[in-house]
């Protein structure tokens, strides 16, 4: 495989752009090498600037439920764009997304649209700040918000599990008003909430953890979460910014049957375009300006060609409900990737939820061992990710560029790439095995 026209970009966007990328992952600092610059993307295809083909397992990650290119998204944004792409004034497109949304939601009573998950979480909290009158955040280990100085945080070495900033630029100041407490674990919860339950504002969490592998947690810890912010008069956020819409159309809210009350949105709602969404109880949501004192505003929020982005997508989710078609399709191809592990003889599991799945190497303590904390992931799995993630690129294969990044499946996702993959993954496991 030829990258020469990617190595030469590379080297060309280095010199002007932060390593070389606008969002980090993207550089494959991860799984090491030159990342391959996509020209163009349809159906299941990504392809590079060196005329490289790749199946797409990542899907700009999760927005593409249907692949690459749908038709139907892209008649609808051909539309919009002959009507004129930003008006910067009330419109009728953002209304039409707002009401598919709140109509089958019935915990989204009212909802704001922004222009990334990151603005979407920054403003739930604040709003969940101004309701309660308190200043603190709860958030878990693994769980990933965007990249809000409140959440981009972790655990302190301290007393009172005072959070530390995770990225220069934070300030302790703002990092000692989160709490970090671990997934999974029921009991260490409860010792927070007994503790600090009266200051905490807001409960933030991915109900799916899908920043960290992919860290499926038991419904009774769900459960526990919501019972406890409940009970100490904490509002209970669902970040349904990768679920949303993907895992069902009301996410894992629906699918767990707990309503939040704020959620907040990306990925999915947008099609493809740059849409976030936060959204929840009436009482909660008319705290926001113009209606209340939460200050949020945005030039391109509601941008006409990404609302109907989102419409399109969303009505199409709505009438053909691919939920159990691509759980099944997932399940089926995690099984057969851990049956070509196995008949290998190679330690190797593939976590799925719904369309998610996440690749793990190393031994686990049992068969049916399920990892739901960072903790867990055995410590040399990202290694053997990264020399698998070469060999199956070099076959044209493109998953996650990153052993904690899960990977994704679309509608587009036919058997016959599923064969490929299968088939590319027994040669990477063998060329592994070989070192
Ligand atoms: C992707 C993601 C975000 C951040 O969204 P951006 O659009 O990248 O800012 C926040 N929360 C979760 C759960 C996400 O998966």
């Amino acid at each position: 495989m030829k990258l020469k026209q990617s190595e030469a970009l590379f080297e060309r966007s280095k010199q002007i752009v932060p390593g070389g990328v606008h969002s980090p992952v993207r550089a494959f600092r991860g799984v090491g090498g030159v990342p391959p610059f996509m020209q163009s993307a349809s159906d299941v295809w990504l392809n590079d600037v060196d005329g490289n083909s790749y199946i797409d397992y990542c899907m700009s990650w999760g927005p593409l439920l249907f692949g690459h290119q749908d038709r139907e998204v892209q008649q609808a944004v051909q539309e919009a764009l002959a009507r004129g792409w930003s008006y910067g004034t009330a419109e009728p497109y953002s209304l039409e997304l707002a009401e598919l949304i709140t109509q089958e939601l019935p915990w989204v009573e009212k909802i704001r649209f922004v222009n990334s998950g990151t603005e979407a979480v920054i403003s739930a909290l604040r709003v969940a700040r101004a309701a309660t009158g308190r200043d603190k955040i709860l958030k878990f280990e693994g769980c990933y918000h965007g990249h809000g100085d409140s959440l981009l945080v972790k655990a302190g070495s301290g007393l009172a599990e005072m959070a530390s900033p995770d990225s220069a630029g934070v300030p302790v100041s703002v990092a000692s008003d989160t709490i970090v407490v671990e997934l999974n674990q029921e009991e260490a919860l409860e010792k927070v909430f007994q503790r600090q339950g009266h200051q905490i504002a807001a409960v933030i969490l991915e109900p799916l953890p899908a920043n960290c592998g992919l860290l499926i947690q038991r419904e009774e810890f769900l459960k526990k979460v919501a019972s406890l912010s409940r009970k100490s008069g904490s509002l209970l956020i669902f970040d349904e910014v990768i679920s949303g819409f993907r895992v069902a159309f009301g996410g894992m809210a629906e699918k767990i049957g707990i309503q939040p009350d704020l959620v907040t949105f990306g990925k999915v709602i947008g099609g493809g375009f740059p849409v976030g969404a936060y959204g929840g109880r009436a009482d909660l949501m008319d705290w926001v300006a113009p209606c209340g004192p939460v200050y949020q505003a945005g030039t391109l929020s509601a941008n006409p060609v990404a609302m109907t982005a989102g419409v399109a997508m969303l009505k199409k989710l709505k009438r053909e409900n691919p939920y159990s078609a691509l759980e099944k399709k997932t399940k089926e191809l995690a099984c057969q990737l851990e049956e070509v592990a196995q008949q290998e003889g190679f330690p190797m599991k593939v976590q799925s939820f719904s369309s998610l799945f996440w690749i793990v190497f190393g031994e686990m303590d049992t068969p049916d061992f399920v990892v739901r904390t960072p903790q867990q992931t055995p410590k040399k799995s990202k290694e053997v990710y990264s020399q698998v993630f070469h060999s199956l690129l070099e076959n044209g294969i493109y998953l996650a560029p990153s052993a904690y990044e899960v990977s994704f499946l679309s509608t587009a996702h036919r058997p016959e790439h599923q064969e490929k993959l299968v088939k590319v993954m027994r040669q990477a496991i063998r060329k592994v095995m070989q070192k």
